[in-house]
């Protein structure tokens, strides 16, 4: 931490910072200025008290932290990119760009298994699909619950693709876990810690939407919970931000992918389908995330979209979905990716 003082304060005063700073079990640096004194704390936030009280003390001007409020996160921890190991076969984060598709929810088995196949077919790697759906309103389908999941995992019987789907809550951690292959926390919950530790603790991958109002830095430290919950396979995914535009559902921070890769090792994922909340708009807010350098797209496709139970608007047909697959090949080629 770097303390600075403030101008014309006793050596009293000074010497009370030092005081305190010792007392707190930090080793206290001084660098005395022409004006002021700036004062170098070093010492491991983890394990001793945060020096942020001193912000309240009258000759205190500032204390701001030196070091990353993420460590594990933080590429400092781990400077090499860090791959998720999904089913036996599928890694993200390496060469190969991976495609997770499906419906917005799981409505039926016919819906599930045409939707699967048809995505299996078009080169998807992994398959989408809510059973636990977390609705604005609670009059609207909030999902099939277990026997959603059951249908995920014949589904993944039948094509061999690995399967995500949404954990809303804590108490059904356990249950989501024994039949999916990766642990998606939806946007609504990207602060909801408690449910973050539940996730991690199940050891499966998770996927971490950014909250729709969430600070990428907030972003970071939720990720922190999974990782300093000893589960390694974290994955970010953006989704789109609230703002004030209405042309689209959310605004799609692509600027969101750099910023990650910069900042943490994980993979990251796009999400145009919520983040445009367009069908129309998926495949140009597809490129944009290839290019961004996205390890992942997870992107929302329905038999019928017009008689989807969520998010029709937004969903793709299957033929749509094929299209896009086949359009986007030079721009993942482009990316240097697979
Ligand atoms: C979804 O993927 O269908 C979903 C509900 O996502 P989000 O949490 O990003 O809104
Ligand atoms: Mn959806």
């Amino acid at each position: 931490m770097i303390i600075v003082l403030k101008p014309n304060i006793s050596r009293t005063q000074e010497r009370d910072v030092l005081r305190e700073i010792r007392k707190l079990g930090y080793t206290p640096h001084v660098m005395r200025g022409v004006a002021r004194v700036v004062i170098g704390a070093i010492g491991d936030e983890r394990t001793h008290q945060s020096l942020e009280t001193l912000t309240t003390w009258p000759q205190v001007e500032s204390v701001m932290p030196v070091q990353k409020r993420f460590k594990l996160v933080s590429r400092e921890a781990h400077p090499q990119d860090s791959t998720v190991e999904v089913g036996k076969n599928v890694v993200i984060g390496g060469r190969k760009l991976h495609i997770m598709a499906g419906p917005c929810s799981v409505e039926s088995e016919q819906q599930l298994m045409t939707a699967a196949a048809a995505v299996k077919k078009a080169g998807a790697t992994i398959l989408r699909g809510g059973a636990f759906k977390p609705r604005t309103s609670p009059y609207e389908f909030q999902g099939l619950g277990e026997k959603g999941l059951k249908l995920l995992a014949k589904a993944r019987r039948e094509t061999g693709l690995p399967v995500i789907t949404e954990l809303l809550s804590q108490s059904h951690a356990e249950l989501v876990a024994e039949y999916a292959d990766i642990l998606q926390i939806g946007t609504r919950n990207a602060q909801n810690f408690q449910l973050l530790i539940a996730a991690a603790k199940t050891g499966k991958p998770v996927l971490l939407k950014r909250g729709m109002s969430m600070r990428i830095e907030e972003w970071l430290l939720a990720g922190e919970y999974v990782l300093a919950n000893e589960n390694p396979n974290l994955m970010f995914c953006e989704r789109g931000i609230r703002t004030f535009e209405t042309y689209t559902r959310n605004t799609l921070d692509l600027s969101a992918v750099p910023i990650i890769k910069r900042e943490a090792h994980s993979p990251v994922v796009v999400d145009p389908s919520q983040g445009a909340g367009r069908a129309d708009l998926v495949a140009a807010m597809c490129r944009g995330a290839v290019a961004m350098g996205a390890d992942a797209l997870l992107i929302e496709v329905h038999p019928k979209p017009a008689e989807a139970w969520s998010d029709g608007a937004q969903q793709l047909t299957l033929d749509g979905f094929a299209k896009l697959m086949d359009d986007l090949k030079p721009f993942i080629a482009a990316a240097g990716r697979e």
